[in-house]
């Protein structure tokens, strides 16, 4: 049977106008799942997903709690997100099983990313991530706390936190076992939970992974075959936005790193996809799709969606 990642974008999880209650993740986890429905069962699934709304949104329970209960670090925040996820996605895999008539179970992981504590994001922080601070609270933030911190267009100050590229998968070899005894794990949430090596032990910093690039190194460091990358548009186009915008189809990775390196993909959302793609087929890998949830199966089948291969 075919081994194929498939990452869930923000979207399939949380829309733009989701209130971000627990039932509303539940149903758009369901309907990520139902659109995928019997292709669930012609390939050994691994499911990865992002996390941004949702670690957002503990993060701002965080800080209107402060005085009642403590904060926890932004690490444990994505192990959080990762679990509360998990869940909606369990209820939800778990209908689509019943009505599918699907065989797996789901199995949902906490999985944490290696990172190089020398990556050069940590001395340049630039994710903006969590609610927004008056001047004051960011000075007193940025003092106490030895936060990163920056205007945001007159919105107010934000944290800014590193983004190091994943190295390593940890868990992987529990992913392989699940995979071996018959499970359809759930892994890598939000990127995994960012861990660097010191003396021989892991411990957890302050960062954000991007869940693109992290699902690509999943998907080389377990050989699948493929990586499907879902997210709200059917393709990545050249000249996105413009009149003349064209959406690519099936490219080699010749020509994809080539439309790459001239900077035509946008840096926070459609770049580290095609990067993650790109570096997964240089890896090995025989194709990754980015496509939107709808277009799923057709792209699986060939026939949508952009479409990278060797
Ligand atoms: P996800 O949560 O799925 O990672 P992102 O918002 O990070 O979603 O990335 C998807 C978005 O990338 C699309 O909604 C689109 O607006 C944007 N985008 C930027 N550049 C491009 C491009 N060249 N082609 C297609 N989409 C693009
Ligand atoms: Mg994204």
């Amino acid at each position: 049977m075919e081994r194929i990642v498939i990452a869930f974008g923000g979207n399939a999880l949380l829309r733009k106008g989701d209130s971000g209650d627990f039932e509303t993740q539940s149903a758009r986890a369901y309907e990520a799942f139902s659109s995928l429905g019997s292709a669930l069962a012609e390939y050994e699934v691994v499911i990865s997903h992002g996390n941004g709304p949702q670690v957002g949104n503990i993060l701002l329970q965080n800080e209107f709690s402060r005085n009642v209960t403590q904060p926890m670090p932004l690490y444990s925040c994505g192990a959080m997100s990762q679990g509360l996820i998990g869940l909606a996605l369990s209820f939800a895999y778990e209908r689509a099983k019943y009505e599918f008539g699907l065989s797996r179970d789901i199995s949902v992981l906490m999985t944490r990313t290696l990172v190089d504590k020398n990556d050069p994001s940590f001395t340049n922080p630039s994710k903006p991530i969590g609610p927004f601070y008056t001047e004051e609270e960011a000075a007193k933030n940025m003092k106490e706390k030895k936060w990163s911190m920056k205007e945001d267009s007159g919105r107010g100050w934000r944290r800014l936190v590193p983004s190091p590229d994943p190295i390593e998968i940890l868990e992987r070899k529990q992913i392989l076992s699940l995979l071996s005894n018959g499970f359809l794990p759930v892994c890598s949430g939000g990127g995994g939970i960012p861990v660097v090596k010191s003396n021989g032990f892991y411990e957890g910093v302050d960062a954000v992974i991007d869940k693109d690039l992290a699902s690509s190194v999943l998907a080389s460091s377990i050989n699948a075959r493929r990586l499907v990358i879902l997210t709200d548009v059917e393709n990545a186009f050249l000249a996105y936005g413009k009149p003349e915008q064209e959406a690519i189809g099936i490219v080699n990775l010749d020509k994809i790193t080539a439309y790459s390196e001239s900077g035509v993909f946008a840096k926070g959302s459609m770049g580290p996809k095609i990067t993650a793609a790109i570096r997964f087929i240089r890896s090995g890998g025989k194709e990754a799709i980015i496509t939107s949830l709808d277009n799923a199966r057709a792209a699986l089948a060939g026939k949508a969606g952009t479409i990278i291969r060797p």
